[in-house]
């Protein structure tokens, strides 16, 4: 059945062997699909390759020669000296070091590039140059003004699969095969858009005739790739959300009314209009797919517990999952107060319980005897079942991946769905990253905030910076220490923080109440220190970055993060957005070794010059890349190898009308001209995507 000839085992392309294929195979290319998609790591212009005619001395060229001899001196400091000549001239390659194990790589008749420095001696001459080796005999392939240098791993080479090698491989491969490549972009497209057929363009990136047409092979595989992204998100959206229904949850003005008056404060506008955006989802038929946005303090919490309340009183379940145990217990405190007055039956849900209190929970929820449970993902877990699931929120939704959503929707009938996120992304980003979700945004501070003044400050100030919190702490105030804790060096990190701890309680701050608060404490011992911090009777929090997101304690008013250097941006606003949280003046002091480099000396600026989360984000982006700014698979999006979904911006957009254009008119991809589509769409994505049947 299968006619793709891209699905073929490199062991049966002429040219491979079975010892040859099993080191492609290591290197992750078992199929033809696989070789043509070996990019070559870069690419050679001749007509920007230097002739050794015309080189000047202390130039930085590329030169292309063949190796005319190689040898090993021994006599006084022990070189490799390989010589080249290009037909104008000759240059000599010197390697001082590993000189034996340089020179096994080197044969004579090799076609090489060097690249370096030139210096002039009796010769020309680059030491240590950065090389290729283009072919090992003279390459009949090899007459294109571009040359195409694949990554050479060391396995390939050993079997002697050399650039020359696997260019005549896919040489072969293309001729035999080429012409049955499947097409995999609808004719219509391919041809509105100018766009190189799939097989002329793995001729093109393999054998490119010139630099303009290698940049159209970029922008056709560019286009695939945003294509199918695209196709993805729409496939969601239209069999996800649109046809399903969903339960119907009116909400009485009055019910709704008796609510915000409850509140102790009133709701900002911004809330408002996207509290009524819910409202209109949950009666609207559908089950809503919403993400909502907001800066850090911006008031997402009681957004959703109203949106959660709303469901309950129309008869249904409601669950909140959050990323972290202080973060869930925080939620669970706080709805359990600011609902006391309504009378519901509520429930936390974290892993650290014990087994038998879970299982009579999850027995209590299965039953409809709880209407609301937040938990951590200890919801998602197999033994949880809702009997009647309405609404599911997620809080801190980059800290989940799509198929974590995924888990905790299925737990009921297609229930209503909010996700929150105080990570702002531009618009055309936020399409293709949530690009199955409706976007709210809440684009205003509650009234009264205050901007956080921020300070950065090299670990040798710190004796001013005591005193300073020290003031904060007398006015009743209250401050957190955050240490970094990365993987690799918990231990270390955390026996740093626990040495300040100790420190700052004994000799500096003896007078006041610290208290150091991490990951591997238990529950309880968190919660009871949670809780005395927010009562105000322990004044300091030493603290890892499990506070990271979400903790509420208006009455801190200093953030002071040691090692800010390690800390992204994003996290960085995140953690200064714990404080600020209450009428009085809040502070954020950075504190870093003095000297780090460019990148973090960049974070600690845009800290200091700016609150807003927006702006943070932009320059996140800006200094980190798209890539891996997202980390798109845990979006539940296929990697992207070619595309770049910041400077491609243009083509995302185009790609994302043809897409949703096309599922619109044809959701199950029926019609001839949408063959391809459906066809690819089936191999590339088979079994990943379960929520969509395509036949
Ligand atoms: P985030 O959007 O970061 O999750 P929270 O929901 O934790 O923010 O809210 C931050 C703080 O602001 C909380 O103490 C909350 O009670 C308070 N808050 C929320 N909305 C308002 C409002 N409209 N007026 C005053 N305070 C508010
Ligand atoms: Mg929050």
């Amino acid at each position: 059945m299968n006619q793709n000839p891209l699905n073929i085992a490199v062991e049966y392309l002429k040219g491979v062997g079975p010892r040859r294929a099993e080191v492609l195979n290591q290197a992750g290319v078992a199929t033809l699909g696989d070789l043509l998609e070996y990019r070559p790591r870069r690419y050679l212009d001749r007509s920007t390759v230097r002739r050794i005619r015309d080189i000047l001395p202390d130039e930085e060229v590329t030169v292309v020669g063949t190796v005319i001899s190689k040898r090993v001196v021994r006599g006084g400091k022990r070189r490799l000296l390989v010589r080249i000549e290009d037909g104008s001239g000759v240059l000599e390659g010197v390697w001082f070091q590993q000189a034996d194990a340089f020179a096994r790589m080197f044969k004579e008749n090799q076609l090489v590039a060097f690249s370096g420095k030139v210096v002039r001696y009796h010769t020309w001459q680059i030491a240590h140059p950065s090389f290729d080796i283009l072919s090992e005999e003279s390459d009949p392939l090899n007459t294109g003004q571009i040359i195409p240098v694949y990554p050479s791993g060391q396995e390939l080479k050993k079997v002697g699969l050399s650039n020359f090698s696997l260019r005549r491989i896919i040489h072969t491969a293309l001729q035999r095969y080429g012409r049955s490549v499947p097409e995999t972009l609808p004719p219509y497209l391919v041809r509105n858009y100018r766009l190189l057929s799939r097989q002329e363009a793995y001729s093109q990136m393999h054998f490119p005739e010139s630099m303009d047409q290698l940049s159209q092979v970029g922008r056709r595989f560019k286009f695939e790739e945003l294509f199918y992204l695209q196709l993805l998100m729409a496939l969601r959206k239209h069999f996800y959300v649109s046809p399903i229904s969903g339960f119907t949850i009116s909400s009485e003005d009055t019910t709704y009314r008796r609510l915000l008056d409850a509140l102790p404060f009133r709701l900002t506008k911004a809330q408002l209009r996207v509290l009524e955006e819910i409202r209109r989802d949950l009666a609207g038929g559908h089950p809503m797919n919403r993400l909502v946005q907001g800066d850090v303090g911006s008031g997402k919490t009681v957004v959703a517990l109203l949106a959660m309340f709303l469901a309950i009183s129309g008869g249904y379940q409601a669950a909140l999952m959050a990323p972290t145990e202080i973060l869930a217990q925080q939620h669970f405190f706080n709805l359990s107060t600011l609902l006391a007055e309504e009378k519901l039956r509520l429930a936390l849900l974290i892993g650290s319980m014990p087994e038998r209190e879970k299982q009579h929970l999850q027995q209590q929820i299965a039953a409809g005897e709880i209407d609301l449970v937040v938990g951590t993902h200890a919801l998602i877990q197999e033994a949880v079942d809702f009997d009647k699931l309405g609404i599911a929120v997620i809080d801190e939704q980059h800290r989940f991946g799509v198929m974590q959503r995924a888990s905790l929707i299925r737990k009921g009938r297609h229930p209503h769905v909010l996700v929150l996120t105080a990570t702002p992304i531009p618009r055309t980003l936020a399409l293709t990253i949530y690009g199955d979700l409706d976007v709210s945004v809440i684009d205003e501070l509650p009234p009264g905030r205050q901007q956080i003044q921020t300070y950065w400050r090299t670990d040798n100030s710190l004796n001013r910076v005591y005193p300073f919190i020290r003031e904060q702490l007398a006015a009743g105030q209250q401050a957190y220490v955050v240490y970094p804790l990365v993987e690799a060096s918990e231990k270390l990190d955390l026996k740093a923080a626990t040495e300040t701890y100790h420190y700052l309680q004994k000799q500096v701050f003896p007078n006041y109440r610290l208290a150091l608060l991490h990951g591997r404490l238990k529950m309880a011992e968190k919660e009871a220190i949670m809780a005395d911090f927010k009562r105000g009777s322990i004044h300091m929090l030493i603290a890892t970055t499990v506070i990271e997101v979400g903790v509420d304690v208006p009455t801190a008013t200093v953030m002071m993060i040691e090692h800010a250097e390690r800390f992204g941006l994003s996290q960085l606003h995140q953690l200064r957005g714990r404080v600020g949280r209450g009428r009085a003046q809040s502070y954020c002091i950075l504190i870093t070794p003095p000297e780090i480099n460019d990148v973090a000396k960049a974070r600690m600026m845009v800290m200091t010059k700016t609150n807003d989360g927006f702006v943070i984000a932009e320059e996140d982006l800006r200094l980190r890349g798209s890539g891996e700014f997202f980390g798109t698979r845990q979006h539940g999006m296929p990697d992207l190898k070619y595309a770049d979904l910041v400077t491609d911006q243009k083509i995302v957009q185009t790609a994302r009308k043809d897409a949703f254009a096309i599922i619109a008119k044809d959701p199950h991809l029926r019609l001839p001209q949408h063959d391809v589509v459906r066809t690819h769409f089936k191999e590339a994505f088979a079994g990943k995507f379960d929520m969509m049947n395509i036949a």
